[in-house]
């Protein structure tokens, strides 16, 4: 998809299940399965959905999907599910990992920055993007190197540590401009330095919103995830920010919506309804 100047690709790092009832806290299951068909085992479908940027003068990655490095227990819990992934995703659209320049993680949860590291053939972990400069909230980095109990079975160090040592690793302090045209927005919330990307070209703006609004089902305000922290604010936020992409035209990107990549967002009545234009 092109977005002003730049051109935007969905890649997808493949799928995989999380629990139904995580996945929308208080709401109950059979207003949510009606949309979100649960396995025998409660748990949803989910894309692992990267977004690459490239503005003709630096290619972006937002996000890096599962990655590679988890074994036949976490596969299985999980239903990590690789017929397509980041590698050959790459592949199909003619780019290569040596060529990204900045990734950008909305938060260090193992399913946005698995692919952020792998292992080479010594068998030591190193950065998937030798050439790329990573940027992540500066209370996130915080928060994965000292988890909480809640949250340690979803900070995976293989996953981040190695970026400080390798010295590509940039903190970032609250909302700030990462070059032209790319914006964080620290959302905190869903974890302590989420953040969301900003995306801007001429008059368009993408919106990739990482947990904040991970599948069109959560577009409802009240739908939100157990795991967000603090989801009151996460609700505070949702509202903020989906008020600014109705009223500027901005356009969504889902980064776990099992089928829907892209698309507009329109408000009917109480309720927003998407016009997806990737799917
Ligand atoms: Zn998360």
């Amino acid at each position: 998809m092109k977005l002003g100047k730049f051109d935007i690709y969905p890649l997808l790092d493949g799928f995989f299940r999380l629990d139904g009832g995580a996945m929308f806290g208080v709401i109950p299951k059979v207003l949510w399965q009606k949309t979100n068909q649960p396995d025998t085992n409660n748990r949803i479908l989910l894309a692992l959905r990267t977004c690459l940027i490239d503005t003709q003068k630096e290619l972006i990655l937002i996000d890096t999907g599962i990655g590679d490095k988890y074994e036949g227990k976490f596969e299985d819990i999980y239903q990590v599910k690789k017929e397509i992934n980041l590698k050959n995703s790459f592949k199909q659209i003619g780019k290569k990992s040596e060529d990204v320049t900045l990734v950008i993680n909305t938060h260090l949860h193992f399913d946005h920055c698995g692919g952020n590291t792998k292992i080479d053939k010594n068998g030591n972990i190193v950065p998937t993007f030798p050439n790329a400069k990573y940027y992540i909230q500066k209370t996130e980095w915080e928060a994965a190197n000292d988890p909480d109990s809640r949250s340690r079975a979803s900070y995976l160090k293989e996953n981040f540590q190695v970026l400080e040592k390798a010295k590509v690793l940039n903190l970032v302090d609250g909302d700030q401009k990462i070059i032209d045209g790319i914006e964080v927005i620290k959302t905190s919330a869903h974890t302590y330095g989420h953040q969301v990307v900003l995306i801007k070209s001429e008059d368009k703006t993408l919106i990739y919103w990482g947990d904040l609004i991970p599948t069109v089902s959560h577009l409802n305000l009240p739908y939100l995830m157990s795991y967000d922290l603090f989801p009151l604010q996460t609700m505070e936020q949702k509202e903020k920010l989906l008020n600014r992409a109705l009223k500027e035209d901005w356009v969504s990107f889902f980064e776990h919506d099992p089928k829907i990549a892209i698309a507009y967002l329109i408000q009917e009545g109480k309720r927003i309804r998407i016009k997806s234009i990737v799917e």
